[in-house]
């Protein structure tokens, strides 16, 4: 594959067409992709109909009983085979990303390597995670029990802009691996990139029908999703997935839902405040504060409160705003006039307010058209916007605690659990902080990227950070449903018949099963 830009970052035709070319789109209509890097546009993507996405649905239920065939092993290496594509392709492919997303190249480079953790996890993994199980049988030795591991069928896969590779793929090839078939709607900002990786799918073997792709607005998608599928794969805002949970509620159709943040990160008195002012400016600004994980709230210990400040504010300022193709980038731009106005939003609300702006608030129109300072507020009050709700931008609110109850009352805030963050040299004490923050995922002189790269480890959100958890057995097991076939052999579970006889009848097999009950209670058997 080619590079997907030019350096004007207008598209070679002949790319968009053969992406745009996978999409189930008939209905002759299209719409326009700008790019966050120059605000003009960037290509052309034809739009799905109503007609499209029922036959999508139709053709995946279809096929799902053969793809579900197909050996899971052969399944896996075709995840293999995507791992190794990815890695071949990465130039064309970080193009496509920071031309689509506007973000650091860094960024999507990271992207690029947590898809392929992934590949690589469940094409080495699920195998073994699928095979059938055994458990204990009620009658030992006469009773077998296996667990099957069966797809749920068709899944509905609606995945947001914000990490457009692998977000659109990093559930759906766990789904796919599960034996399930997908129909997959990526937003209509970031088509193009998830297309990419699609192309890449196909190329490792994944046929047509088992992942199908269209492009139109996610409210007329996701009630024929929610109709059609057996489970819906939601990755996004709150809200959104709140709308979704209602919907899916009312079919009894299964859902997991990566939602949204307001992820806390506590310095603590012993911290290295050097290591910590630095890996709290990566937490904050990365993907320009685009990303679910990272973080928007920083609370440090009183005693060490002025350093931590001083050392902040200098990693931010020396952070490299250049949005562009080229790895000199450290923080890209906002993807959307829709972001940075939210983002502006956030900041004008807390300085009328009376926050202060230790450093950035101010857009950056002269570098791209919806470019944001890296920005650290001081002095946020719960009246202000930025307190709770989640910015999803490049801003962060920095607050003092005295002692760590405190620290731990006021991380737990708000209705959000999806990710936090400590700094502290006594990794066990840590640890034991951990174990009170309401959060799916803790990061120990980490931001973020430690559990998210862990791939082994389930990754998602407490409270209405979302429902589910991607990665790990869990990540891959949530697309199955447990089936239990158990086998009784030699003697029916009947007191009657036989059994009756050898036990003297209805209340000789209740005296039996009695004492039989104290024994396996006091050999200590589960
Ligand atoms: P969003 O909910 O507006 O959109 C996400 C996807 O849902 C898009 O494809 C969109 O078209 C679709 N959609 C929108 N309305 C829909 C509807 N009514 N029915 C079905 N689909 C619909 O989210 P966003 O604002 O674009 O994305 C940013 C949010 O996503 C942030 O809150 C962020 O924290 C969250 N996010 C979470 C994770 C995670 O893993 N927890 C990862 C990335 C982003």
């Amino acid at each position: 594959m080619t590079s997907a830009t030019s350096t004007t970052l207008g598209f070679d035709d002949d790319l968009v067409r053969g992406l745009t070319a996978q999409l189930r789109a008939t209905s002759g209509e299209t719409f326009e992709e700008q790019s966050p890097l120059t605000g003009r546009p960037l290509a052309t993507v034809p739009r799905s109909s109503a007609d499209d996405i029922g036959a999508a649905v139709t053709t995946a239920r279809e096929f799902q009983p053969r793809w579900a065939a197909v050996p899971v092993a052969e399944r896996a290496d075709c995840l293999l085979r995507l791992h190794d594509l990815l890695l071949d392709n990465q130039d064309a492919i970080l193009d496509l990303i920071c031309a689509e997303s506007g973000k650091a190249r860094m960024d999507a480079y990271m992207e690029l390597v947590h898809l392929v953790l992934t590949a690589r996890y469940y094409g080495r993994r699920a195998a073994r995670l699928l095979r059938t199980s055994r458990a204990a049988g009620i009658v030992p030795g006469l009773t077998r029990v296996d667990v099957n591991r069966v797809p749920k069928g068709v899944v509905g896969l609606i995945t947001p802009w914000n990490y457009p590779l692998t977000m659109a793929l990093c559930d759906g090839i766990a789904a796919l691996v599960a034996g399930n078939t997908v129909v997959h709607k990526p937003d209509s900002q970031t088509v193009l990139t998830a297309l990419m990786g699609i192309a890449l799918l196909r190329a490792a073997g994944v046929p047509e029908n088992a992942w199908q792709v269209v492009a139109a607005p996610g409210r007329e998608v996701g009630p024929q999703l929610v109709a059609g599928c057996d489970m819906i794969a939601f990755t996004g805002s709150t809200a959104t997935g709140r709308q979704l949970a209602t919907a899916t509620a009312g079919r009894l159709t299964s859902i997991s839902a990566e939602l949204g943040g307001k992820n806390p990160l506590l310095v603590l008195a012993d911290a290295d405040l050097e290591a910590a002012a630095e890996g709290a400016a990566r937490a904050c600004f990365d993907n320009a504060g685009q990303l679910c994980v990272h973080i928007e709230r920083i609370y440090v210990d009183a005693r060490v409160y002025d350093e931590f400040r001083e050392r902040l504010v200098s990693a931010v300022t020396g952070l490299v705003l250049a949005p562009g193709l080229g790895w000199d980038c450290q923080v890209g731009t906002l993807i959307s006039p829709a972001q940075l106005a939210k983002v502006q939003d956030h900041v004008s609300d807390a300085r009328t307010k009376g926050a202060t702006v230790l450093c950035g608030g101010h857009p950056r129109p002269d570098l791209a058209p919806w470019c944001y300072e890296p920005t650290v507020l001081e002095g946020v009050t719960p009246a202000m916007r930025c307190h709770l709700d989640e910015t999803f931008g490049p801003v962060v609110s920095l607050y003092r605690f005295d002692g760590e109850d405190e620290a731990v009352e006021l991380a737990n805030q708000g209705t959000q659990g999806l990710n936090a963050s400590i700094w502290t040299t006594d990794h066990a004490h840590g640890r034991r902080i951990a174990r009170r923050l309401r959060a799916g995922t803790v990061n120990i002189n980490e931001g973020y990227a430690a559990a998210l790269a862990s791939i082994d480890a389930p990754m998602g959100g407490m409270g209405t950070s979302g429902m589910g958890r991607r990665q790990g057995a869990e990540g891959l097991l949530r697309f199955t449903e447990p089936q239990t076939v158990a086998t009784q052999r030699l003697v029916p579970l009947t007191p009657f018949g036989p059994i009756g006889s050898a036990t003297g009848g209805a209340e000789g097999f209740v005296r039996l099963l009695n004492r039989g009950l104290r024994v396996l209670r006091a050999v200590g058997r589960a």
